[in-house]
């Protein structure tokens, strides 16, 4: 009789949530292990002082493939979460004094852009039109499949997809082919910066990003993105997944070329027939796994992302000024780029976002106040970077940008919490404090991205932002589809007997 396969997951982050859910509908015994005091890992939730934080993610995008997760369960995604569209999308705010608010309202957003660049709006449309493309083209032939060797990527069709998405040019020389004022450069290609790229190395496959906030929408789940893993923890629980929550793994053990479970941080032993881990990549094989069993490749040259300077700030107050998602572009647009990616220095006129995650669920501040969520994108860790002395100057940095906008806020915090890239590696093990995991630039994607099945240790398996096919909530997403069907294979192997895969939901929209 087929026996029943067992999966240890390491982690429950977004994609080891979603993950192990597929797996227990699918039919294995799976537990999930996870060292912070909840779910979520980077999607956690803050509370202070009455105010609810989303620590990390503020903005889903791409809805329908967080859905294909509960329809692959046979559930519906609005029976777990609700969301709702921002619209307008958010308000970017230059360093000359002056805005644009992006809505998808296209009237209002042409009236927008020509007043910032007369002419400009018929080559957003153009603009627009390639990000379609774009966004379909990966979607279709590199995030959305697994690649078992680099065959598969360099097929004619590929390599057509590659020319027709420009994932070989840089997306700011793409986007200043249709914008000529560099504000409208910046505001068309900051994005990349939710991936923690920058648009001057990004693949100009990016554009993807503009379109999809514009043409599919910026959504926010009520409750904050942390609804999100908090749903997936609902559906794995319901699935049959066991959750132990403070439970650090401190090694993955082996036999031979064998995973054969993990140990834990107080020493118990794990046995598990699979072993997928949500730990982040590179941290996990460095701190995790025995480089004499199996060890990442490439590992020093790979390319990380940058980090976050974190504020979350409970005001006495309402600023009815600001919208929930702004964005605050410093001065020296190209600089700061090179300062963050480049000479690991944090920029003198950071540019950075602010949400006010109340303006769309009040439930989230007390009455009459709002929390501000402040993000300065920041290098990753480095040895120069001692985040005791530069964060106070960060701090007032922001403020003053803030008082130069009208808002003197400062004297209005009544509760405070800092979180620096030293917290984002310590808390979540994140290597080098890098906020969104390896980078995203053309040697770090598709079949060039660590893969998500170890290519020695054949049971041992990979989800998360780390690994194939990248980073942002979607992607993770998909990223626990693609390693559940490798996973699938591996237990069939092994004589397991399996539900049916599911059938994948409605095409991906646009
Ligand atoms: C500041 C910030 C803003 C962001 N904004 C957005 C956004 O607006 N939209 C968006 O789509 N994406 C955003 N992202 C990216 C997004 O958060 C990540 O891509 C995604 O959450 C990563 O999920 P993951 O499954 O890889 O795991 P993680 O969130 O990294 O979870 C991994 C889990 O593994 C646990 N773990 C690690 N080691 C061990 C161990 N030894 N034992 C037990 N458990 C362990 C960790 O504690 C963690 O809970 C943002 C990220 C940050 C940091």
């Amino acid at each position: 009789m087929a026996r029943r396969l067992s999966a240890v997951v390491v982690g429950a982050g977004v994609g080891g949530l979603a993950a192990a859910a597929r797996l227990a509908h699918a039919g294995l015994d799976v537990q999930v292990l996870e060292q912070t005091a909840g779910p979520g890992g980077r999607c956690a939730q803050l509370q202070l002082d009455g105010h609810t934080f989303d620590m990390g993610p503020t903005i889903l995008l791409m809805p329908e493939v967080v859905e294909r997760t509960f329809q692959a369960l046979g559930r519906r995604m609005e029976d777990y979460l609700r969301l709702r569209r921002c619209d307008p999308n958010y308000r970017v705010h230059f360093g000359d004094g002056s805005s644009l608010t992006f809505t998808s309202e296209l009237t209002r957003m042409g009236a927008e852009l020509e007043r910032l660049e007369p002419g400009s709006f018929a080559r957003f449309l153009e603009f627009l039109a390639l990000g379609r493309v774009q966004y379909r083209t990966s979607l279709d032939q590199f995030v959305g499949r697994n690649f078992d060797h680099l065959g598969q990527f360099l097929t004619p069709a590929s390599l057509r997809g590659i020319f027709r998405a420009r994932a070989h040019r840089r997306l700011y020389s793409v986007a200043s082919r249709f914008f000529r004022d560099d504000r409208l450069r910046a505001a068309m290609t900051f994005q990349t910066m939710y991936l923690g790229i920058s648009p001057y190395q990004a693949p100009a496959v990016y554009g993807l990003l503009p379109f999809s906030e514009l043409g599919v929408g910026i959504w926010f789940p009520e409750g904050g993105l942390h609804a999100l893993p908090r749903a997936l923890e609902r559906l794995a629980r319901e699935v049959g997944v066991r959750l132990s929550y403070r439970t650090a793994v401190r090694s993955i053990t082996f036999e031979g070329k064998r995973a054969t479970g993990v140990k834990l941080e107080d020493g118990t032993e794990v046995a598990a027939d699979l072993v997928l881990c949500n730990a982040d990549l590179p941290w996990a094989y460095r701190n995790l796994i025995d480089p004499g069993v199996t060890r990442l490749r490439r590992a020093e040259k790979l390319r990380y992302t940058s980090s976050g300077y974190m504020l979350y700030l409970g005001l006495d107050r309402r600023v009815p000024e600001l919208g929930h998602h702004n964005v605050f572009l410093g001065g020296d647009y190209r600089g700061s780029f090179e300062d963050i990616f480049e000479r690991f220095r944090v920029p003198a006129d950071p540019s950075f976002y602010v949400a006010v995650a109340s303006r769309t669920d009040p439930s989230l501040a007390p009455e009459g106040r709002d929390g501000l969520y402040v993000l300065v994108p920041v290098p990753r860790q480095h040895p120069s970077l001692d985040w005791a002395t530069l964060g106070p100057t960060v701090r007032a940095r922001v403020f003053a940008r803030l008082r130069e906008e009208g808002l003197d806020l400062e004297r209005h915090v009544v509760a405070e919490r800092v979180f620096t890239p030293d917290d984002w590696a310590s808390r979540f093990s994140l290597e080098h404090g890098s906020a969104f995991g390896l980078s995203h630039h053309f040697f770090q994607v598709g079949p060039f991205r660590p893969p998500n099945q170890d290519p020695t240790v054949r049971n041992l398996f990979f989800v998360g932002a780390s690994t194939q096919p990248g980073t942002g909530l979607p992607t993770v997403m998909l990223s626990a589809e693609l390693v559940v069907e490798r996973m699938r294979r591996e237990a069939a192997s092994l004589g397991a007997r399996l539900a049916p895969a599911p059938r994948l939901g409605p095409e991906v929209m646009a």
